[in-house]
């Protein structure tokens, strides 16, 4: 857009004295001119003078400027971008629902507290686990629930000495983080070539560390997209030495009506129903990240609880704690429930049958843009991955041309970039996942593009090393921006000084 006024920030756009309202005085409301001195700031607070339309212009040419995956094909590995059905969106946002509050009582909201239950109840079936929780507020608040439950495990049959958790070189950098988080330390497994755990570096660690072992932590497919094949073998080590297995399931999609944690072994998991049950994520929006555990460890779960009273016609009331083994509270009240309710649509709307195409979908869609593009990605892991897979860069290495260019060229395509330099297996992965939700002619479209950019790298390398070149921005710096952040106006102001 070739407009002066766009592109400023609204700050810029302020002249002194410039309202984007006007109210009437009324005997009833305040106005600043009504509030004694003693409240004033003395400095006035900077903030932009506009008139409405230029607000309004300002943030709609903004929102212009933004990708979703309502916008176009959003293939970030590990993140599962996948389309969230409209009508989710617009059950949660029922007033009835949206404007229920936590500390009402039970038979006032037997609606919200049937959803909660089912929920918890559906998700238990759908991964092979007894009892669920929905209070954690994303994946990684579900690990450190998870774990919390696990050391209370320990500690409830006196073995406190387990404060060590496995887990693979491959794992998301949550999983490390939450068992730091929760006391433990980590142990790090080694991956096989085949991007799997290796099970004889697994007996190594177990022979060293095996009465300190608290639990084994895994994500299955793994963060590069493979089946661990191993995990009866792994299960029965870790069960063997007194530890739990834990099970990493945000991005549960591949699985979904084809194998359940539950009957692998896990004994304690998480699910992001914003990545794996239809919630729109990213930028920091509203997550949820249950925990299931398999029976013999439901009193350990967080308070509130959601629970039939069978002595009352089977109406559902909170639990706040009268059990002692409970780890108690871990967030505010019940979680995020308007995500809560998005999972609970889409589990519905698909039900039964259709939940069970959603995993084969999301794999063939990954192996045929996997196989499409062989044979000019580097394909570090050959054979079939599951929902997601990882390439090494461009196979021709001559061009000089990174996973960092080609994720830049991809923009000018209209394309989102996949997830890049994750995981850090490779010196330049470019992590693809399509989802299930992605047509043929989409996935075919993308292909064309990626085989394009290869072609450039060869012919034009300079063209997409200087990508994007039809962004608002164009390559921006990111080691400046990561080192010297400008946040604020009164910043940006300082430094243009
Ligand atoms: C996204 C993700 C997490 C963390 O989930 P958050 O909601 O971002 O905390 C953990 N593990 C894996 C494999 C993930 O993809």
């Amino acid at each position: 857009m070739n407009n002066k006024l766009y592109g400023n920030l609204i700050f810029e756009l302020s002249k002194p004295g410039r309202k984007g309202y006007s109210l009437t005085k009324t005997d009833y409301a305040y106005h600043i001119s009504d509030l004694p001195e003693s409240l004033l700031r003395k400095k006035d607070a900077e903030l932009p003078e506009c008139d409405e339309l230029t607000v309004v212009r300002h943030y709609t040419n903004l929102s212009h400027d933004n990708f979703g995956v309502n916008d176009g094909f959003y293939p970030l590995g590990s993140c599962t971008m996948k389309y969230n059905p409209v009508i989710n969106e617009e059950i949660a946002a029922m007033k009835e629902l949206a404007c229920l509050h936590p500390m009402q009582p039970d038979y006032s909201c037997q609606m919200a507290l049937i959803v909660y239950y089912d929920l918890q109840k559906a998700l238990a079936e759908i991964t092979g686990l007894s009892e669920f929780t929905l209070n954690p507020c994303a994946g990684a608040h579900g690990e450190l629930t998870g774990l919390m439950v696990i050391r209370a495990y320990h500690e409830s049959r006196q073995d406190s000495k387990r404060t060590k958790v496995l887990i693979p070189d491959s794992a998301h950098g949550t999983n490390p983080a939450s068992a730091a988080v929760c006391g433990m330390e980590v142990i790090e497994v080694k991956s096989l070539e085949d991007g799997t755990v290796d099970v004889s570096h697994l007996k190594e660690l177990i022979a060293l560390h095996g009465e300190e072992i608290a639990a084994m932590m895994m994500t299955n497919p793994n963060t590069l997209g493979i089946f661990e094949k191993n995990i009866p073998e792994i299960a029965v080590l870790i069960h063997e030495c007194g530890g739990l297995m834990y099970y990493d399931g945000a991005n549960l999609n591949p699985m979904l009506g084809k194998a359940r944690p539950g009957d692998m072994g896990f004994d304690v998991l998480h699910i992001n129903l914003h990545k794996t049950f239809s919630t729109p994520h990213g930028g920091g929006g509203p997550g949820s990240g249950p925990v299931g555990v398999r029976e013999g460890l439901e009193k350990f779960l967080p308070t509130p609880r959601v629970v039939v009273n069978k002595e009352n016609n089977n109406f559902l009331t909170v639990e706040y704690g009268d059990n002692e083994d409970s780890l108690g509270s871990i967030g505010n009240f019940f979680g995020n429930f308007g995500v809560i309710i998005k999972a609970y649509c889409y589990i519905l709307s698909l039900g039964k049958e259709n939940i069970k195409k959603v995993g084969p979908l999301s794999v063939l869609n990954a192996n045929y843009i996997k196989e499409s593009l062989k044979d000019l990605y580097e394909l570090p892991i050959e054979g079939i991955c599951k929902h997601e897979f990882v390439f090494d860069g461009l196979k021709d290495k001559s061009t000089g041309v990174t996973t960092m260019d080609i994720a830049k060229r991809l923009l000018d395509y209209g394309y989102h970039a996949p997830t890049i330099y994750f995981p850090l297996l490779f010196h330049e992965s470019m992590m693809i996942e399509p989802t299930e939700s992605e047509s043929k002619e989409t996935i075919d479209e993308f292909i064309k593009v990626m085989r394009t950019i290869a072609q450039e790298a060869k012919e034009n390398p300079e063209l997409v090393k200087t990508a994007p070149h039809t962004t608002p921005i164009g390559r921006v710096d990111d080691v400046l921006a990561a080192k010297q952040p400008v946040l604020t106006y009164q910043r940006m102001k300082k430094i243009e000084l």
